[in-house]
């Protein structure tokens, strides 16, 4: 049953191990776009994190490293859907 896919454009079946659809030309990949502002939403986040934990005193790093734990679940998500590959008719 995995021996094709269908593109998720025009339908067509696509030979296993090929990333190109024969029928309309859509690219089966992941999306680079979405994937460079996930790391650099995820830089970002790891800075703001380190100031607001070097800022904090007793119990409030702990407060810190929770908040940062949560923001630091976007720029994760983002990057993950950027690797998920889909079919990309154009260069978007
Ligand atoms: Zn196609």
């Amino acid at each position: 049953m995995d021996d094709e896919k269908r593109c998720g454009h025009c339908g067509n079946s696509v030979p296993k191990g090929y990333t190109v659809c024969r029928g309309c030309g859509a690219n089966y990949r992941g999306n680079p776009k979405t994937l460079s502002r996930g790391i650099i939403l995820l830089i970002f986040v790891i800075w703001i994190s380190s100031h607001i934990i070097s800022r904090s005193h007793g119990s409030d790093i702990i407060t810190g490293i929770l908040s940062s734990l949560v923001l630091i679940a976007v720029p994760v998500l983002l990057i993950r859907n950027g690797l998920r590959k889909k079919w990309y008719r154009f260069n978007a």
